[in-house]
């Protein structure tokens, strides 16, 4: 239902109509004998998570004789390791909250009790039901699915590599997302998703809104929950408002909140892990900085941060300018800087959301093959979703700086 909202706030930007098939002139697989061992096809998608997947599928019904390259599971982060099981977990912390205060409404349920095991094995069902029907509709669109890491080669002509097979087209699409950073000792929320069981004593270091939600959640479930943030609020590249709010909302939730404060060291014990924490208001000059430790974690929840997926590509080699944290520069219509190879989703660093990866991948898919040439995604209006703490928080922010920055241009 979330991703459902989220894709309808786009629906300005996606271009729902009747796609004509007329338009694109379909290619044949090459049979030329110097090339045999090249399979060419005409777009080529390397990553089958939301953007590319959402371009790969828009592509074909467009015409296009495509592929589509993965490494891992069909549908990428938002459905194996993000949106998707997320919101699973966060309707269980909804069915915790409601069921707390059914006496209050007249309800007598009796004793509840609450299986982690129960839930993760149906969100695991769950998310394996997604990946088939994911492969399914790549089949009924006749786009074929390559299972394998890709690396781009140094042929004259783009041309990826996988398992050894060689695949190139006049459209290359990369859509590789990108992974989770992690400090050491703890999990990320990849490994959340992996807990066989409800954590006891939870700590989760981060200001974003996965850790915001990740916190909640395990917070509501049952799990002691501390959350480190490095300033004094959460969610601070969203509207002030938004921040301030939820800051003081998951405080009231029964989040132990550390604010300005770092983790410095962890060490494994015979009980768990051991954290010094290191808290110091960086608007007090002339505070102290205290130490302080927290015992016996046993979920230590690093989201500080997600990083583009592109080392093993080699895209260096063959010319793909990237920026200094990796991420690869694309122009407003999602060009790189070598012709026929485009970028979109979180690989790009900008908005890093399933329904703009989404969104991007379409519109690139009807310049490229129904001859839309002004086709491209409007980056300056996206809506921030959040499901924030376990209470539903569903906040819509045009961020107020660009709203100044574009008052200031008027
Ligand atoms: C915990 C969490 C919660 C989130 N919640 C939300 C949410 O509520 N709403 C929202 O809009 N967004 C959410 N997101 C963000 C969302 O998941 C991403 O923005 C979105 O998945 C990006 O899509 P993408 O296509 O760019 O990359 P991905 O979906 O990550 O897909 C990239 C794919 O490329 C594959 N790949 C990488 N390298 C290679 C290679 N060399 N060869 C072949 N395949 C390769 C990967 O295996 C992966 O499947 C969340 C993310 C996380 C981590």
């Amino acid at each position: 239902m979330f991703l459902t909202r989220s894709c309808r706030q786009l629906s300005s930007v996606s271009v729902p109509v009747a796609l004509s098939r007329t338009f694109v002139p379909r290619r044949r697989m090459a049979s030329d004998p110097s090339t045999e061992d090249i399979t060419r096809l005409d777009f080529l998608v390397v990553g089958g998570g939301s953007g590319g997947l959402a371009g790969a599928r828009r592509a074909a019904e467009l015409g296009a004789t495509t592929a589509v390259i993965e490494s891992h599971k069909l549908g990428g982060t938002c459905v194996n390791v993000g949106c998707v099981p997320k919101k699973v977990m966060w309707n269980a912390a909804v069915h915790a909250e409601y069921l707390h205060d059914h006496s209050d409404y007249g309800f007598e349920v009796g004793q509840a009790h609450f299986s982690w095991e129960t839930l993760k094995a149906k969100r695991d069902a769950y998310v394996s039901h997604l990946n088939r029907i994911y492969r399914n509709n790549l089949d009924k669109a006749k786009i074929q699915t390559i299972q394998g890491q890709a690396r781009f080669t140094n042929d004259p002509e783009p041309t990826v590599e996988v398992n050894g097979k060689k695949y190139t087209a006049p459209h290359i699409l990369i859509a590789t997302g990108g992974y989770l950073q992690w400090a050491g000792l703890g999990i990320t929320s990849d490994g959340f998703f992996e807990l066989e069981s409800l954590p006891k004593r939870s700590v989760v270091v981060g200001a974003g809104y996965i850790a915001v939600e990740m916190a909640g959640i395990l917070s509501t479930l049952g799990s002691k929950t501390s959350l480190i943030i490095r300033q004094s609020g959460v969610l601070r590249n969203f509207d002030s408002l938004i921040s301030a709010n939820c800051t003081k909302e998951l405080q009231n939730s029964g989040v132990d909140l550390w604010k300005c404060s770092q983790v410095t060291s962890v060490k494994k014990t015979d009980t768990g892990l051991e954290l010094t924490i290191a808290t110091r208001d960086l608007e007090r000059k002339n505070d102290e900085e205290k130490i302080s430790t927290i015992e016996q974690v046993d979920c230590l929840l690093w989201a500080i941060g997600r990083q583009p997926h592109t080392s093993g590509l080699n895209i260096g080699e063959i010319g793909i300018e990237t920026d200094d944290r990796g991420h690869i520069i694309v122009d407003e219509f999602q060009n790189t800087s070598r012709r026929g190879i485009y970028a979109v989703g979180d690989v790009c660093g900008k908005a890093l959301l399933t329904p703009v990866a989404i969104a991007a991948g379409r519109k690139l898919a009807h310049r490229l093959f129904e001859g839309k040439e002004d086709s491209k995604l409007d980056y300056s209006c996206i809506p921030l979703w959040s499901l924030a703490t376990h209470q539903l928080e569903q906040l819509v922010s045009q961020k107020r700086k660009q709203l100044k920055q574009e008052e200031k241009r008027m």
